[in-house]
């Protein structure tokens, strides 16, 4: 399997505070057995990790929990906290090269911690839980190295109470009752970032469909099978269409999750997408967002990011993905969302840059439009074909690994697109909103 490895700004600058430089994670094994009534979690972390450079420790991002034992290969392994980080130090370092095997075993109640964009990562439903971890709330629930450029694989077992149903990452191999209690065990052979990671726990009914190929599970609340039903009757359609312009689906299965709360936004997640029940309004209200966060398994998910500097690679894609469906479904085409967005990008400050937005505007809505309306102007300067082939050779060449601007950058000169430098300088690198792109 191929982990990314290409050199990396460290600590990343929109993020500074986040994972270490010292080692890779290449598996993360977790059994987390969780009860509902009072948010408990009891949990071990098996980590795989392959040491980079020599070490007198291990610095592990993890957020509150008591640590009641940690092991490297077996070993116990002296244990130091702060908030948001755990130390292990082995009685003798850890040299670069080797692989260790480390074991944590934590408790406690599970909260989301505060940041620039709010609360992050695990938090309680009012019948549940759901994990909404970007940019950096993984350590609120598992012992990681957070940082987006550092892919593994992950194994998931959730216990929780039999009339609760876990989802987490990739595809489900067992659902076990034990002692009245469910054990649901999921693998995400397919390497994903730490904040991709996640698990949902509610009462929740899954029904299987098929998406194009691709074996589909949409779990929701019994109480909202009829809304999404028909609010998601579009999925298989949405698939087709996305597998026609982005290169086939990149993962064993897709997940959809609607928790019975209402949620502020839907989210990603890797092979998973999660919504609130406001979003399913039995009237396709939210169609827009569910092309969205299932086109980020192609943009942000299978092709990650190196840095969030870089975070229109994942939100201008996701967003002109939008356009694309409505385009392919007759509603609107996408030169009329592009111009329709672009007016509204000219009534708005231009004081952000597209290609480093800096860490607070990182998910502001300019972000997201603005790169949609530049990807239309490569649209239109490569015309259909060109384009669908520029998508396709994308997420084929990095394919589960993380990418720049950069490598965008050389895809398009590849390609032949004219001025390429003029369409960085304007789109990506000024302030200035660009004319509205016209083709050659
Ligand atoms: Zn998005």
């Amino acid at each position: 399997m191929t982990m990314t490895e290409a050199p990396t700004e460290f600590p990343d600058p929109y993020l500074p505070q986040q994972g270490s430089d010292d080692y890779a994670v290449t598996a993360y094994d977790l059994s987390l057995d969780y009860r509902v009534a009072g948010n408990k979690l009891r949990a071990t972390a098996e980590l795989t990790i392959r040491v980079i450079r020599d070490a007198k420790a291990l610095v592990l991002d993890l957020s509150g929990f008591r640590v009641e034992r940690a092991t490297i290969d077996g070993r116990r392994a002296r244990v130091t906290r702060s908030a948001h980080k755990l130390t292990l130090t082995p009685s003798s370092a850890l040299a670069a090269g080797s692989t260790v095997q480390v074991v944590v075993d934590y408790s406690g109640a599970p909260v989301p911690r505060r940041s620039p964009w709010g609360m992050l990562g695990w938090e309680e439903l009012s019948d549940g839980a759901l994990v909404a971890s970007q940019p950096s709330g993984s350590s609120t629930w598992f012992p990681c190295n957070d940082r987006p450029d550092h892919k593994s694989t992950f194994r998931i077992a959730v216990t929780t109470d039999a009339d609760y149903r876990a989802v987490a990452n990739g595809r489900r191999v067992s659902a076990d009752r034990r002692g009245g209690r469910l054990v649901s065990v999921f693998e995400q052979p397919e390497p994903t970032s730490t904040y991709l990671a996640t698990v949902q726990v509610g009462r929740y009914t899954d029904v299987e469909v098929d998406l194009d190929g691709v074996p589909g599970r949409i779990s929701h609340p019994a109480a909202l099978a009829r809304r999404a039903r028909h609010d998601l009757a579009a999925l298989p359609r949405m698939m087709a269409v996305f597998q026609e312009w982005f290169g086939p689906y990149p993962f064993a299965a897709f997940g959809l999750v609607v928790t019975e709360d209402a949620l502020e936004i839907p989210l990603e997640a890797q092979s998973l997408a999660i919504f609130g029940a406001n979003h399913m309004d039995g009237q396709n209200g939210s169609e827009r967002l569910v092309a969205h966060e299932l086109a980020h398994q192609w943009f942000g998910n299978s092709v990650g990011l190196r840095r969030w500097s870089d975070i229109w690679l994942n939100e201008g894609f996701a967003c002109y993905s939008e356009w694309l469906w409505f385009d392919a479904e007759g509603v609107k085409t996408v030169g009329t969302s592009a111009r329709v967005f672009h007016r509204g990008l000219a009534r708005q400050p231009q004081d952000l840059v597209l290609g480093d937005p800096g860490p607070a505007s990182m998910f502001d809505d300019r972000v997201y439009k603005r790169g949609a309306v530049a990807l239309h102007a490569v649209h239109l300067a490569l015309g259909d074909d060109g384009f669908r082939d520029l998508l396709h050779r994308w997420t084929a060449r990095f394919r589960f690994e993380t990418v720049t601007t950069e490598d965008f950058l050389i895809l398009l000169r590849e390609a032949g697109m004219a001025d390429v430098d003029g369409f960085e300088r304007t789109w990506l690198r000024e302030t200035a909103l660009p004319p509205f792109p016209t083709a050659p």
